[in-house]
């Protein structure tokens, strides 16, 4: 090559590098074609001509075509050095570092696998060329643009050798290249195969074609004439053009429908590119829809819903003059941008899943959630490299449908996991599942090798629950999903009960007095007491009527409690000392625990324990107000707790009379007391004030039944105003 040419190549090269990527690195593009020319310098092409010719086109379509980065057009500039000449990969790697070198070396190395037609070497060979993508997608991406230009240029290969490579590009490249939605090489590396093995079909359509050109156009210009009349009319820039469909899908219609191809009509797609926003296609649309009859059952609305990939379009078939179909895709240009570039826009787009080995497809549709759920922040930050190398590729297990299907997935996955690779509706209703025909828990770690058998139910829905053990991305999220949609129901509902019933109470609840409410109750948010609600774990007749207490009397336990707060304190304190201790579940320990300001729990009430962050179990009375809510939406939280016997095997209950505060009061109430059989008294406190007489008693009883005969046997005594259970 002489000085001028390789200038003129590399400063072209350049052009393309500066046209379609955000950022080049000029000086690696410049060191890395060096370095390629000069490693094959000595080298020829089956053609004749330079070898470097090959490496530098590559290099151009990786440009040009997938425009992803410069790391890959440099790797494209090396891809076939350490094949081919003189250097190796510890080369490139001592002179471009490990990223260069790592995708040389796994395009390398798909080089090296050959397909043939019988199947598990063809599964493994699949295996290793998906896994060198995986530590690298770029591997990939060059690897398309060599076999792309490989294809280009293949007619100076041997005949038998052309045949092997085209079919091979058929089967395994055009159909990988698909799926990373590079749609425009797909269809030429499909083309350029389907031009190799079938020569005669090729060149027959290709002629037609040719020659029903001036008839298309003038086809095209009679169809879009009344709507380019129109969109001039409103004031509509935009870009009308008829993408011409591709020979081997021509072909492929053909065979389908079994017609000659005079009688394809759909040979062409009308593409209208809107310099304007996402309204204006609509009215485009309707521009189009009031000129022609549209064909509604093949209308797609991908702007309202975009596909997972970002791409957006509107996508209408209308009757055309003389009868024809014609599909009409509109689009704004921010649109268009994102369905002709980028790896992960493309992707998807116009599936034809049939066509695709059933085993290729379920390697691909693991990798392709796994690049859509790259988020859009690390797709910004310019971490999307990053994220595609994941680790979790490293790890992987091999199970298996019933039927014999192959199926990765990352290592711990459960049958869970297994079911939403199927199908997410697999997975929502998933029951049960067999592992090589046993039964097994939902939680099973699956090995390699297992075959798994979802047994799903109808009424099953997904258990919030599986998230704790499930490990893919698509499990996760669709379980997420559905927990978060039915919370947003429950609470939904829950707030319409809660509604109808302040209605019917004729209450005026608004939500401020709610959650100045359920602050007190220690409920953290209404969406969590209403989704009880919901459930049925509270009753709201309850509730009601603890707010209109509280409303009638704000402030109602606190004077109580503050008229005889001196006397209380000093009784609570003693009686507590008499058992001290709780009882959990039925036995004694140092438990670490605290008595409820709010209700000052003391032996001989009926109490619970609530089991707080820091401070132990508290311990309310059963009826404190402040514990209901608890009761009924915290179940968790909420431990039987009781106080331990007293000495003599007896129950403490406590007692509070109330009297004139008369002489020999007390001696009556201790005589009444201690005539009365198996009876203790274990703390008094006494307190007078204005002639009234305050006693809190804690006693020792046998039963319930014996400390309610006991009561009414105090009634009786002369001046005593008031006997009851404080915590009745
Ligand atoms: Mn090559």
């Amino acid at each position: 090559m002489t000085n001028r040419k390789y200038k003129e190549r590399l400063d072209d090269l350049l052009l393309v590098c500066r046209k379609h990527l955000a950022r080049v690195d000029e000086t690696l593009i410049r060191r890395a074609f060096e370095f390629g020319f000069n490693a094959h310098r000595f080298d020829k092409r089956a053609s004749g001509e330079p070898f470097f010719d090959h490496p530098y086109e590559v290099a151009r379509i990786v440009a040009k075509e997938i425009s992803l980065d410069d790391i890959s057009i440099a790797a494209a500039l090396l891809h076939d050095v350490a094949e081919d000449t003189e250097y190796q990969i510890k080369d490139i790697r001592a002179e471009f570092g490990d990223t260069i070198a790592n995708i040389v070396d796994g395009a390398t190395k798909i080089s090296g696998i050959t397909f043939t037609s019988n199947e598990s070497t063809q599964a493994e060979n699949y295996r290793k060329m998906l896994l060198s993508m995986v530590s690298d997608i770029r591997v990939m991406l060059v690897k398309f643009a060599d076999r792309l230009h490989n294809m280009r240029t293949i007619d100076f290969l041997p005949p038998e050798k052309q045949q092997r490579i085209a079919r091979e590009t058929m089967d395994i490249y055009a159909p990988f290249a698909h799926r990373f939605g590079l749609a425009n090489i797909k269809w030429e590396m499909e083309d350029l195969a389907f031009k190799t093995l079938n020569r005669e079909e090729y060149d027959s359509i290709a002629r037609e074609l040719k020659s029903r050109r001036r008839e298309r156009e003038q086809y095209l210009k009679k169809f879009a004439a009344p709507i380019e009349k129109r969109l001039r009319e409103e004031n509509i820039p935009y870009d009308l053009s008829a993408r011409p469909k591709h020979i081997y899908s021509i072909y492929n219609k053909m065979v389908k429908r079994n017609k000659p191809l005079g009688e394809i009509y759909d040979l062409f797609a009308v593409r209208i590119i809107l310099d304007s926003s996402e309204e204006v296609c609509y009215r485009v649309l309707g521009i189009i829809s009031s000129t022609y009859t549209a064909n509604d059952s093949r209308f797609k609305d991908y702007v309202t819903r975009p596909k997972n990939n970002g791409y957006k379009s509107i996508h209408t078939t209308v009757i055309g003059p003389e009868g024809k179909m014609v599909e009409i895709q509109i689009r704004t240009k921010a649109m268009h941008a994102i369905a002709e570039r980028g790896v992960a826009a493309h992707w998807a787009y116009k599936e034809e899943v049939e066509k695709i080995d059933e085993k290729l497809n379920n390697w691909l549709n693991w990798i392709r959630d796994i690049i859509e759920s790259v988020g859009e922040e690390e797709k910004a930050g310019g971490q999307m490299m990053e994220s595609f190398k994941l680790s979790l590729f490293q790890d992987e297990i091999y199970v298996f449908t019933p039927k014999g299907d192959l199926k990765i997935l990352p290592r711990n996955a459960t049958p869970v996991d297994f079911a939403y690779e199927i199908h997410s509706k697999v997975g929502d209703h998933c029951l049960a599942a067999k592992v090589s025909g046993r039964i097994v828990p939902l939680d099973t770690k699956l090995r390699s090798g297992d075959q798994v058998e979802i047994i799903t139910s109808k009424n099953q829905t997904p258990n919030p629950d599986w998230e704790q053990f499930v490990v893919t991305h698509k499990a996760k999220s669709h379980i997420r999903r559905w927990v978060k949609e039915e919370q947003r129901k429950a609470i939904e509902e829950g707030r319409a009960i809660w509604e109808k019933k302040v209605r019917k109470a004729k209450l005026s609840i608004n939500d401020d007095d709610l959650n100045e409410f359920l602050t007190k109750q220690r409920i953290e948010n209404s969406g969590k007491f209403f989704h009880a609600i919901r459930e049925e774990k509270i009753d709201v007749d309850t509730i009601i009527k603890l707010i209109q207490d509280d409303q009638k009397h704000p402030t109602a336990v606190v004077t109580q409690e503050g008229k005889i707060e001196g006397l209380f304190d000093k009784f609570i304190t003693s009686a507590r000392g008499i058992s001290p201790g709780i009882l959990l579940d039925g036995s004694r320990d140092n438990y670490l625990h605290n008595y409820a300001k709010c209700c000052n729990p003391i032996p001989g009430d009926p109490v619970v324990g609530f089991v707080t962050q820091g401070e132990g179990i508290k311990i309310h009375r059963r009826s404190c107000r402040n514990i209901q809510l608890m009761l009924q939406m915290e179940h968790e939280r909420i431990v039987e707790v009781g106080w331990p016997p007293s000495s003599g095997g007896l129950f403490v209950s406590a007692v509070r009379i109330t009297g004139e505060d008369r002489k020999g009061l007390l001696n009556d109430i201790t005589q009444a007391i201690s005539n009365f059989q198996n009876t203790t008294i274990l703390s008094v406190n006494l307190d007078a004030k204005d002639s009234i007489f305050l006693g809190m008693f804690v006693l020792g009883v046998r039963d319930t039944e014996h400390v309610n005969r006991l009561l009414e046997r105090l009634r009786r005594i002369k001046g005593v105003t008031r006997v009851e259970r404080p915590e009745q």
